[in-house]
């Protein structure tokens, strides 16, 4: 039954493969001569398999686990540099009529108060989020057609391209709605949005079920098809994701890879991000009822494998996760992080009251975006505000095969020091400035091309001078 290629998300995402998968995992995991032919094979930036991979999950050999994190270090360096992207999620309404059983927007909770931002309100809190120095943003919502159809979702996105205050812009929209048609999807492409970001939540079918008992989102394989109706509709950078807590990991860990060598074999491009969210406490969800938690060495090792597994795949960490285990998690592949998020609708511009509360969950991270960038800097990373490549029609697998080249490090490389120059001009504390300053000064010396080094320094005047906005 299972075909990678087949359209049926039953049969891309086929159970007895998972299955059969888990078990010869389990089989081999002390198969010590297989696995290290699958760490040679990932050592050459390969890539891995579902099943591959998952023989890999299941080893504990100590010395061989080192190697993987140490791999995974490794091929982040090679293919992401020492940059990280920075986005903060823009919650638009939390009205929602699906009933799934870990989100506080479920239809049945009465007493969390329901929100839905205006046009008015969208303005106040893309001010907010230029005025702390975001560039890109993820849209939030969750799923109701008479509340927040697609023509609203539009209208926030046109409403959110068009506001430019001081120096501030939002250059890319990716945005995180329901599955829907491949005509909205064409929509979505139109209106300009970058990623377009779909949780899985699990890959399990029976679980799935039961996790959304009521509502569309019900439907798995509308879920589940959800990606190639979208990439049918023209978006070619496309998200995935799991809600670590719900089934077994391991489980979702071989579906997610079969997700993406789905996305691979039809559509001849894999999934541009990634993101491994772990459920949190919010309203009235409380995260112990769910019994497949995972600890912090598991979401490492999760995260260290699916950069190994998927190298040109961007991974994305948000503020669920504590500064801790940020820092450990980072260097170990993750590409792109939110910093001082707000899960609330509205809670930008304005704290909201306790009485009316609309988080979707607690965050962990409450650090500021300035705090977040100087951490960043004093770990070596470079924070990157760039947008650069879908505005110039690098997505999909144009953006893949730069990643492949090892282009990106004349390209991605000046970009993101570009971007955090206007940063540190716009929006940075004195301290910040200072560290970022002296990190542009060093990373200069990176940019391999040495025509594209002069120009770069020569943007980087003219930023100083007031012009903003360049790109490779
Ligand atoms: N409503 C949209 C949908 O149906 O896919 C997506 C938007 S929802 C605001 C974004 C994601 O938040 C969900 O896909 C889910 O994985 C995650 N989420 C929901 N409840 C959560 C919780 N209690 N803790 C952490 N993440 C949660």
């Amino acid at each position: 039954m299972y075909n990678k290629a087949s359209l049926i998300a039953e049969e891309f995402i086929s159970h007895e493969e998972i299955t059969a998968t888990l078990a010869y995992a389990e089989e081999n995991k002390e198969n010590f001569a297989l696995i290290d032919e699958i760490l040679a094979k990932a050592e050459q930036c390969k890539g891995l398999d579902h099943r591959e991979a998952s023989v890999l999950l299941a080893c504990e050999e100590p010395t061989r686990v080192a190697r993987m994190y140490t791999m995974a270090e490794e091929l982040k360096k090679k293919f992401y540099g020492n940059r990280i992207v920075m986005f903060a999620p823009l919650y638009l309404s939390n009205y929602c009529i699906n009933g799934c059983v870990y989100c506080p927007y479920h239809m049945k909770n009465k007493h969390i108060a329901r929100k839905k931002l205006t046009q008015e309100e969208i303005v106040r809190e893309v001010t907010a989020l230029q005025d702390m120095g975001h560039k890109r943003l993820a849209l939030e919502a969750g799923e109701d057609p008479v509340n927040n159809p697609i023509e609203y979702i539009l209208e926030c996105i046109d409403t959110i391209y068009s506001i430019k205050h001081k120096n501030g812009a939002i250059r890319r929209v990716n945005v995180n709605i329901a599955a829907t048609t491949v005509e909205n999807y064409r929509k979505l492409k139109d209106a300009g949005i970058g990623t377009y970001i779909l949780f899985q939540e699990t890959y399990h079918k029976e679980s799935y079920e039961k996790l959304h008992p009521t509502g569309p989102k019900h439907d798995y394989a509308y879920h589940t098809e959800a990606m190639d109706r979208a990439m049918e509709g023209g978006i070619d950078d496309v998200g995935l994701g799991v809600l670590f807590g719900l089934e077994l990991y391991k489980y979702e860990f071989a579906g997610l890879l079969m997700h993406a060598e789905h996305l691979e074999a039809v559509h001849g491009v894999g999934p541009h991000t990634i993101s491994v969210p772990r459920i949190k406490r919010a309203d009235d969800i409380d995260p112990t009822v769910f019994d497949n938690g995972i600890s912090d060495e598991i979401f490492a090792k999760l995260c260290a494998l699916i950069r190994i597994s998927v190298p040109y795949t961007g991974m994305i960490i948000s503020t669920r996760e504590s500064k801790e285990v940020r820092e450990k998690v980072i260097r170990l592949g993750v590409s792109q992080i939110s910093g001082a998020s707000k899960t609330s609708v509205g809670g930008y511009s304005e704290p909201e009251p306790e009485e009316e509360n609309s988080e979707q969950f607690d965050v962990s991270d409450k650090r500021t975006l300035d705090e977040v960038v100087r951490w960043l800097m004093e770990f070596g990373y470079i924070p990157s505000f760039c947008t650069a490549c879908y505005r110039e029609g690098r997505t999909g697998d144009r953006f893949m095969s730069l990643c492949k080249s090892g282009q990106i490090q004349n390209c991605c490389h000046p970009n993101a020091l570009m971007t955090l120059k206007e940063y540190l001009m716009d929006y940075a504390s004195e301290e910040t400035k200072k560290i970022g300053e002296a990190l542009i000064e060093a990373e200069l010396n990176n940019i391999p091309k040495e025509k594209v080094r002069e120009i770069c320094e020569d943007h980087l005047k003219k930023i100083e001078e007031g012009i903003r906005d360049f790109r490779f």
